[in-house]
C-alpha cells in the first residue's frame, strides 16, 4: 500500500507567505523561532526547521516534536535567567512502525528489526510513551480488544476502482 496523505497545518491568520514555506508549514530558525517575528515559536509538524544536517527539514515524526518541545521550553527557562538559547539539534533515535498483526519494523541506531519481536517492541515503546498508568491502561485494553476483536473500525479501506479512460476524460471536463 501506498501511503500518500501528506500532513499540512491548518493556516494561522495574521501570519505572512513569506513566513511560511509552500506546503503552509512555518519556517523557523534554529531555535524555533518563526521566521520574521520576535516572538512566535513553532516546533513539530507545524514548522519546518532547515538545518545544515537537515537541508529539507526534519522528517515529520514524534520524536522531532518532543525534542524540538524539550529545547525550546528549556530555551524559556534561560531566557528567564538571561542565560543563552541553545540551538536544536536533533538526535535521531531510530524508527519502527507496524505493517501488520504481529509484524512490524524496528531500525535502531544499534539493532535492526522485523517480525513478531519488532512488534512487541514497537508495542512496549508505544505504550510507554503514553503519559498516566491509568491511560496506558486503557490504550492496552483498546489494543487488546482490537487485536482479538479483528476490530477494523479505525481502518482505512481503499477498494480499487476502475476509471476508463473515456470516463476519466469527461471526469476531468466535469472538474473545469
Ligand atoms: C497515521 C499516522 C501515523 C504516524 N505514525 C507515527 C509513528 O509511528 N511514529 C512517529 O514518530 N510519528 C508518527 N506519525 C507522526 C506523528 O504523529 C507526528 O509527527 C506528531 O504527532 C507531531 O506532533 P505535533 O505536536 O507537532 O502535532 P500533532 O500531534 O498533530 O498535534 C497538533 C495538535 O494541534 C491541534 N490543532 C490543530 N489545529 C488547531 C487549531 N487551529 N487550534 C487548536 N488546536 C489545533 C490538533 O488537533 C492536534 O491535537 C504518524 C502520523 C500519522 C498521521
Amino acid at each position: 500500500m501506498l501511503w500518500a496523505a501528506g500532513i499540512k497545518p491548518n493556516g494561522i491568520e495574521g501570519l505572512q507567505e513569506i513566513q511560511m514555506f509552500r506546503n503552509g508549514r512555518l519556517l523557523v530558525d534554529e531555535h524555533n523561532l518563526v521566521n520574521e517575528s520576535k516572538n512566535i515559536y513553532a516546533l513539530g509538524d507545524l514548522c519546518l526547521q532547515q538545518l545544515p544536517d537537515y537541508p529539507k527539514g526534519h522528517p515529520q515524526v514524534a520524536q522531532v516534536a518532543i525534542q524540538q518541545a524539550d529545547n525550546l521550553a528549556n530555551n524559556f527557562l534561560a531566557k528567564l535567567k538571561n542565560k543563552p538559547s541553545k540551538a536544536f539539534k536533533y538526535k535521531n533515535l531510530g524508527s519502527m512502525a507496524t505493517v501488520g498483526r504481529k509484524l512490524a519494523v524496528v531500525d535502531l541506531p544499534f539493532i535492526k528489526l522485523q517480525g513478531l519481536l519488532a512488534w512487541l517492541i514497537w508495542l512496549f515503546v508505544h505504550l510507554m510513551a503514553i503519559l498516566g498508568v491509568k491511560n496506558r491502561i486503557f490504550i492496552f485494553l483498546d489494543w487488546s480488544w482490537n487485536y482479538l476483536a479483528f476490530d477494523p473500525s479505525l481502518r482505512l479501506l481503499i477498494r480499487p476502482t476502475y476509471v476508463k479512460p473515456k470516463d476519466r476524460e469527461e471526469l476531468i471536463e466535469d472538474k473545469n
